[in-house]
């Protein structure tokens, strides 16, 4: 019998109706929560770690720069957040994409981003700059289509995309080109359902800054297929003496590009959740897209209020001297550490241009007691109590990450207890010797 609506509502309100409802209370979960996965928390708590209780723990891995107290806001960020709360005027609900007089001072702070005026109404203001990215991802690709992310690369974009059944895959970053993209490659991944290209650049984990023609390359390969790029700037300003960083969007002439950033890093104020895209597109290419961003505001109602109302005054009042400070100090610590780790035998430190982050190539051949990166990171604590992020949280094995966030002297002594382990576990290739013995040269 072919039944209506009406009659099952009926049915519904009387007794005798046998209830369709569940019969217990054995739920399960939703395939996104299920398939949201966090890589760096699943490979980390697989170590098996007990640092060396003789030797002060000196964790390598922390991506938060507030860590060690040697970097700080700076007062006229601070002060400016006390301003906001004290004037009791941003208690209140903003409009989704965040108030139109913040989304104008990022639209100033930004204007190095695009040779045409940055209008508010292609801003979202997000939580961190995370949800600027999700928003992105969610607003161009959905589930059966494919983005292109980098190898190595952070691993949140993996995290947001997979549980929505989109595929990412990996372009792959050349270590021995200072982390540019392996052009062919990623071109050779392109299909009709890729649905944008994620640009990290700055990049965590290589600190690498990507040269304006090597961006202009990409551009041309994205002008060929159509494809949107997120550009993931959340380092935009954090570069060492001698680079220069292009912002994607300023260089695009006809490519849609979304430019992701925030305040978590360059004003190192994590904790304070604000991030920001912002949607360049000069021809008008994607404005569907930028709708569909734009109703993605609605799911959350925005960032949090009290930091927009601070907006206008942190972009525009913290001082070019402390951001200087920040970046001498990282720097600083870049050249002490590649100095110290490029004596090492069996490590190939990258020297980055930008960022907090350096990579370390570990030649894991040379070291035949550890069968992998995280085996060494493991050993590497147990013994030496220094603790760096192995490759493979970045889908990038036999490297491990550091951080260069932390006080000097911690770098010094974290550097110079790996050179201790590594003299310790490294073994000469005896191929070598044995050849050298019987007077063959062995190359
Ligand atoms: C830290 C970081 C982010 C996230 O920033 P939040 O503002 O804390 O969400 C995004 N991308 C990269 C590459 C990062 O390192």
């Amino acid at each position: 019998m072919l039944t209506t609506g009406l009659e099952n509502n009926i049915n519904a309100s009387s007794p005798a109706h046998t209830n369709k409802g569940r019969t217990s209370w054995n739920l399960k979960t939703s395939t996104l929560a299920k398939d949201t996965i966090n890589r760096i928390r699943i490979i980390v708590e697989s170590l098996k770690i007990s640092p060396n209780p003789d030797k002060p723990m000196i964790p390598l891995t922390i991506g938060d720069p507030t860590t060690f107290g040697n970097l700080k806001a700076s007062d006229e960020t601070i002060k400016a957040v006390l301003k906001s709360i004290e004037s009791g005027k941003y208690n209140g609900y903003a409009h989704t994409q965040g108030h139109e007089f913040a989304r104008r001072a990022i639209a100033k702070y930004s204007a190095h981003q695009s040779s045409e005026e940055i209008k508010p109404e292609n801003i979202c203001i997000t939580s961190g700059c995370s949800a600027a990215l999700e928003y992105s991802i969610l607003a161009l690709a959905e589930r059966g289509q494919n983005i292109l992310i980098p190898r190595p690369g952070f691993c949140l974009y993996q995290t947001l995309t997979e549980g929505l059944g989109i595929q990412v895959r990996f372009y792959d970053l050349l270590p021995e080109k200072q982390w540019e993209c392996d052009l062919q490659q990623l071109e050779s991944l392109i299909d009709e359902n890729t649905a944008a290209l994620v640009i990290n650049n700055p990049s965590n984990p290589c600190g690498s800054v990507f040269s304006k023609k090597h961006l202009e390359d990409i551009l041309a390969i994205c002008e060929k297929y159509y494809l949107p790029v997120i550009a993931d700037e959340v380092y935009e300003h954090f570069v060492f003496p001698g680079s220069k960083h292009y912002a994607v969007s300023s260089l695009s002439k006809n490519v849609p590009v979304l430019s992701c950033g925030g305040l978590t890093k360059r004003f190192i104020v994590p904790g304070w959740r604000t991030g920001w895209v912002i949607i360049h597109d000069r021809e008008n290419r994607i404005a569907e897209v930028a709708k569909g961003l734009r109703s993605l505001c609605g799911r959350i109602l925005g960032s949090n209020t009290l930091i927009q109302g601070a907006l206008p005054d942190i972009l525009e009042k913290t001082p070019q001297s402390y951001f200087d400070s920040v970046i001498d100090i990282l720097s600083e610590n870049a050249n002490l550490a590649y100095g110290m780790l490029k004596k090492i035998r069996g490590l190939n430190p990258i020297m980055p241009n930008g960022a907090m982050y350096m990579m370390i190539g570990i030649n894991i051949e040379q070291f035949p007691e550890f069968k992998d990166d995280t085996h060494f990171v493991q050993e590497l604590v147990n013994q030496q109590s220094v603790f760096c992020l192995p490759g493979s949280c970045f889908e990038y094995p036999n490297f491990v990450r550091i951080v260069l966030t932390v006080p000097k002297e911690m770098i010094e002594e974290a550097c110079a207890r790996i050179a201790e382990f590594c003299e310790v576990h490294y073994k000469v290739d005896n191929t070598i010797i044995e050849n050298n013995l019987l007077g063959e040269i062995p190359y």
